[in-house]
C-alpha cells in the first residue's frame, strides 16, 4: 500500500481523506504538476515548481504554507515508497469551505488542499511504445481558453483519449482554427527537413517543461526549431512527429488521422532527441 500526503500527513492511502465541499471535488478550482522519477530521482523539479506557482498566480490561488517545502516533500515519498521509477502527482485546490458557492472563499479561513501521491511505473524510460511509435487521430479542441494554467479540468482531455481509444489509436491531437494546439496530454511536434516545428507559447496550450527542455537541448545540437502553428495536412507531409511531456519524455508518431508519417515508424531526429533528453535529464536530476 502507498504511502501518500495529505495537507502535511504521510498516511496509508485508504487513511487520507478530502472533504466533500473541497472546491477541487465540486469545481475543478485545482492544479497540479506530475513529475517523473527515474532511478530515485527527480527530473526536472525546479521547472515543475516554477510552473505550479504561475498556475496558483493566475488563479489567485493562496500559495499553501507547504510550497517552498515541496522538494522534500516529494523526496520523502520517492523514499518511503521506494520510487525507482515513476511519476508524483501533486495537485493543490483553493481548499475546501464550509459550503458550496461561487465565490472564492476567504483565504485567511480555508486553506488550499495539498495532495500528493507516487505511481509506480518500472521502466518508464524503456517502454516499447517508444521504439514502435504511437498513433494519433485529429479532434477539435474544446477546451477553455486557459490551457496555459495546469488545472485539474481534464473531462475533454479524457474525452479525446477515449476517442481515440475508439478509433484504435494511442491518442489525439485537438486542432482549432485548422491548427494543431497540442496532444490530449503532451506538446505536439513535427520534423520537416532538419527543422522541429511545434506550436508557439499562449493562452491555447500547455507550456510543457519537457519541451521547454527538449527545445534548448535542440538549439545546443544545432537542430533548427520553429516555434509556430501546424496543420494536420502538415503533419501528415512531414518526415516525422513526436510527443513530448513528462511521463513520456519524447515519443515518436507514426501516424496521424489514419496516414503514416515519413516511414510510418519511428524516425532518427526523435529518436536522437529522445536520448539526449533522457540522458541530460538524468544528469540534472535531484
Ligand atoms: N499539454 C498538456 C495538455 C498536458 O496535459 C501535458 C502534460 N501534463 C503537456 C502538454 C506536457 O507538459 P509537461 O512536459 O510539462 O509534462
Amino acid at each position: 500500500m502507498r504511502t501518500v500526503y495529505v495537507n502535511g500527513a504521510y498516511l496509508p492511502e485508504n487513511e487520507a481523506k478530502v472533504s466533500i465541499f473541497d472546491r477541487g471535488f465540486l469545481m475543478a478550482d485545482g492544479v497540479y504538476e506530475v513529475t517523473s522519477v527515474l532511478d530515485g530521482k527527480l527530473i526536472d523539479f525546479a521547472g515543475h515548481a516554477k510552473r505550479l506557482e504561475r498556475s496558483l498566480n493566475e488563479l489567485d490561488m493562496p500559495h499553501p504554507d507547504v510550497l517552498p517545502d515541496l522538494l522534500e516533500v516529494h523526496r520523502e515519498l520517492v523514499r518511503l515508497n521506494y520510487v525507482e521509477d515513476g511519476l508524483i502527482y501533486l495537485q493543490i485546490t483553493r481548499g475546501a469551505p464550509d459550503d458550496r458557492d461561487f465565490v472564492f472563499p476567504d483565504p485567511e479561513t480555508t486553506t488550499p488542499t495539498v495532495v500528493l501521491f507516487t505511481q509506480d511505473k518500472p521502466g518508464l524510460a524503456n517502454s516499447p511504445a517508444a521504439k514502435k511509435g504511437i498513433k494519433v487521430i485529429s479532434i477539435e479542441d474544446q477546451r477553455w481558453a486557459r490551457r496555459d494554467i495546469k488545472t485539474v479540468q481534464l473531462l475533454f482531455p479524457s474525452m479525446g483519449k477515449m476517442m481515440a481509444k475508439a478509433a484504435g489509436v494511442d491518442d489525439a491531437w485537438m486542432v482549432e482554427d485548422g491548427a494543431v494546439t497540442e496532444g490530449t496530454s503532451n506538446n505536439a511536434y513535427i520534423i520537416k527537413g532538419n527543422t522541429i516545428i511545434t506550436r508557439h507559447l499562449g493562452n491555447e496550450i500547455l507550456h510543457g517543461i519537457t519541451r521547454a527542455a527538449v527545445l534548448r537541448f535542440a538549439k545546443e545540437a544545432q537542430m533548427k526549431v520553429e516555434e509556430r502553428s501546424f496543420t494536420i495536412a502538415e503533419a501528415q507531409d512531414a518526415d516525422e512527429a513526436f510527443i513530448t511531456s513528462a511521463s513520456t519524455f519524447v515519443m515518436p508518431v507514426v501516424e496521424v488521422d489514419g496516414v503514416a508519417v515519413g516511414a510510418g515508424a519511428p524516425g532518427p531526429v526523435a529518436a536522437r532527441l529522445r536520448e539526449i533528453y533522457l540522458d541530460e535529464s538524468r544528469k540534472m536530476a535531484v
